[in-house]
């Protein structure tokens, strides 16, 4: 032992020359005199990570008693001279300084969080420490630290990060993929840990109380539940009429009650740093003649309305919380930015990629134009404020291919380019399975932190590590197929899709085999390697079971037999909710997909056609039914969360247990609405069940198996509406069967 510490410590030795008044034969980890809470916790773990590596005991000492050669972490002498010698005048943002010197290396930056990232970006690109996962890292044997070639300064063009995946609510592993933004919504189905001072923190919203978003707040500060019935002209004017679906923006008292409680909150939550003044997720914008004068203002579009009211509330918010930002979106009705109008130095705009194609980078596919110029006129109207808001993930299956491998990193760069302050990509958040979850939150966190890192070596890297040498090739040439397969820019893969219709049959099996060789080599590098490697391959196993009958792959038992074994994976894997749009659980989609691969043996029509046996249950008179004989023909205005009513369409008697077959067709162009299950007022998404992603696009009959569950009261309906109606809604409901199923189904897992 001692042997191998002196051997360790030899490069040490001799650089005692360069600080002859050094005694002890050892390295050292030299501080401040008087080191901040974030240089100790930086030195603390700096410290370990030598340890874990093999380099020693090395000692945490002042600066002045520190031994040759010396690892300088934060604001000491030696790093004072180093960043003289280098012209460095003051801190960016989370910037980091790396520095050989004669005495060692110097492991300095910007005082908040620079020297937390200074000490990873020494262990990562220069000892070769990997994070895989907060759970899963890379130690190499390193028996003396590098100290020569040392030099690096960089800043991040993001100066808010953050990565929407499970494995970066972990406070620790944020800090390790330089993370430093908090958001909270109420689907993250897991805690999320604020970064503690000491590792620099984080940027926050308020915690709003009964409430986990933090998005979407004018109904937070102005609930239309205490005021509407006083002040409906506090709300939105719509086709006419007061509508609790937005506020009116020009209204004064309204804006007096709303900066009230702004004010309540920030005071109420002195940690807070940003909160969202922001539209709810709905249309319904005020057409109020004083809203469209504002309107009329700035390019005639509500964006204008929108920035026009934020940056009134910013300039009375900002002389008592001069530190807070406000936040608001260029979402939906907001996207396409104002003119002649700029937002105010202490608010940023989030604009959201919604409604884009994800095959290909933004800026390549034609179908993105329009957000390109949006991404444009943001740039302008929000300098040095713009906060770019992409989605990273497919909401309907998040255990399925989504080959936006060449967008992901494309469009980090797009915004970084255009400006962007900020990023938020938003991932697989409700599960720890998704298709390469833990690559692609490694690969996005190291892109937020330097958008011109080469995106191909960090995924190779990944591959490499994670899977193992072996599975790396057959990994990597699955991603290559899947990328070839939508790389025709008529494909537009939208962030909801679960059959992925663009992939082939020939695509899948070539897919499914290269899976199959990747867990062979894994298996062969060890269990942890397979492990890992197995669980990828329940991605293409998912996209031969999704696409079943159209691939002909086989009989229906069979298919059965392998649904089961799937959902028995995922969940020993971990996973709760597969996807986000509903949050469909292992068990619903078992029991979905199992009967959807069932023979019916016994059919008795619950409705057929004649719209007579369907009546709207609606108080708010949104929705109409006009069909034929043929089918219904059931039309939904919309409305929302805000609008309670307004989501009942119609319903059927069921029994408890009831498994009904509904083929039906959209013949509205948007909206992704399935048909739920309800015994009461609320829905609940246990009690859902349903087949297919939504109704197609292409207006094509489908079948839908729905069953009521145990608990439906005598008399219960089967209702059919739209959760969130963001947009006029079309139906159209040929028949709804009664079905008794061939053979038992094995629900169970
Ligand atoms: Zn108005």
């Amino acid at each position: 032992m001692n042997e191998k510490r002196a051997i360790a410590f030899a490069p040490c030795i001799a650089a005692l020359a360069l600080v002859a008044r050094c005694a002890a034969a050892a390295c050292s980890i030299a501080l401040p005199e008087s080191p901040t809470a974030e240089e100790r916790a930086a030195a603390a773990d700096l410290q370990d990570a030598l340890r874990r590596m093999g380099s020693g005991d090395v000692q945490i000492v002042a600066e002045s008693a520190a031994c040759a050669p010396a690892l300088f972490v934060g604001a000491t002498r030696r790093a004072a001279a180093a960043t003289n010698e280098a012209g460095v005048a003051a801190w960016r943002p989370d910037e980091v300084f790396l520095a050989s010197v004669p005495e060692g290396v110097v492991l300095a930056g910007n005082p908040v969080r620079g020297v937390t990232y200074a000490v990873e970006t020494y262990l990562e690109d220069f000892c070769g420490v990997r994070w895989w996962t907060s759970t899963e890292s890379f130690y190499p044997r390193l028996p003396s630290p590098p100290v020569k070639g040392i030099s690096m300064r960089h800043a991040p063009p993001f100066i808010f990060r953050e990565t929407y995946y499970r494995d970066a609510l972990d406070a620790e592993f944020k800090v390790r993929l330089k993370q430093n933004f908090a958001s909270r919504t109420s689907v993250m189905n897991a805690e999320q840990h604020d970064i503690p001072p000491e590792r620099g923190g984080s940027f926050r919203f308020p915690i709003f109380k009964g409430r986990k978003s933090a998005y979407h707040t004018f109904f937070v500060f102005v609930p239309p539940a205490v005021h509407f019935k006083d002040h409906p002209e506090w709300f939105g004017l719509v086709k006419g009429k007061r509508e609790a679906l937005q506020l009116c923006l020009t209204n004064k008292e309204m804006e007096d009650e709303f900066v009230a409680s702004l004010k309540r909150t920030l005071a109420g939550d002195p940690g807070a740093s940003f909160v969202q003044v922001s539209q709810m997720d709905q249309p319904g914008w005020c057409e109020c003649a004083d809203c469209t004068a504002v309107m009329e203002r700035y390019g005639g579009l509500p964006s204008g309305l929108m920035i026009d009211f934020v940056n009134r509330v910013a300039a009375r918010i900002e002389p008592e919380f001069p530190n807070v930002t406000l936040d608001t979106f260029a979402y939906q009705y907001t996207r396409r930015p104002p003119t002649g109008i700029t937002v105010r130095s202490n608010v940023v705009v989030r604009l959201c990629t919604s409604g884009c194609a994800y095959n290909l980078p933004l800026a390549e596919h034609p179908g993105n134009k329009t957000f390109l110029e949006d991404l444009d006129g943001w740039a302008k109207a929000a300098p040095g404020r713009l906060f770019a808001w992409d989605y990273v993930t497919d909401f309907m299956s998040y255990i399925h291919p989504h080959p936006n491998w060449r967008a992901m990193p494309a469009n980090i760069r797009l915004f970084a380019d255009a400006g962007a302050v900020g990023a938020f990509l938003q991932g697989d958040i409700l599960c720890p399975v998704g298709e390469f979850v833990g690559l692609r939150l490694w690969l996005q966190a190291h892109l937020l932190w330097n958008p011109r890192a080469d995106d191909r070596a960090l995924l190779d890297e990944y591959l490499r590590g994670y899977y193992g040498k072996g599975a790396a090739v057959h990994l990597r040439e699955y991603i290559d197929l899947m990328t070839a397969a939508v790389a025709d820019p008529k494909i537009r893969m939208s962030m909801y899709h679960e059959f992925s219709p663009w992939i082939t049959k020939e695509t899948s099996d070539k897919a499914s085999a290269a899976m199959a060789r990747a867990v062979a080599a894994a298996e062969a590098e060890g269990p942890e390697f397979a492990r890992r490697a197995r669980r990828e391959r329940l991605t293409t196993e998912h996209l031969a079971l999704a696409n079943w009958s159209k691939y002909g792959d086989g009989s229906k038992s069979e298919r059965q037999r392998r649904v089961v074994e799937w959902v028995r994976s995922v969940k020993e894997a971990g996973v709760q909710n597969l996807r986000e749009f509903d949050g469909m659980r292992c068990e619903d989609y078992l029991r979905a997909m199992i009967f959807a691969g069932m023979a019916v043996a016994q059919e008795e029509p619950v409705f057929s056609g004649d719209v007579s046996r369907l009546s709207p249950n609606d108080s708010l008179g949104l929705t109409r039914i006009v069909g034929t004989n043929d089918f219904a023909r059931i039309e939904m205005s919309g409305g929302g969360k805000g609008n309670p009513g307004a989501c009942l369409a119609t319903t059927v008697a069921i029994a408890a247990g009831d498994w009904l077959r509904v083929r039906a067709r959209q013949t509205s162009r948007r909206g992704h609405m399935p048909f739920y299950v309800k015994t009461g007022r609320k829905t609940v998404c246990g009690n859902t069940y349903f087949i297919g992603p939504r109704f197609p696009r292409d207006m094509k009959w489908v079948e839908t198996y729905v069953k009521a569950p145990e608990d439906v009261p005598a008399g219960g309906e089967l209702r059919i509406f739209m959760q969130k109606p963001l947009w006029d809604w079309t139906i159209e409901i040929k028949s709804i069967d009664r079905v008794v199923f061939s053979s038992p189904v094995p629900v169970d897992i």
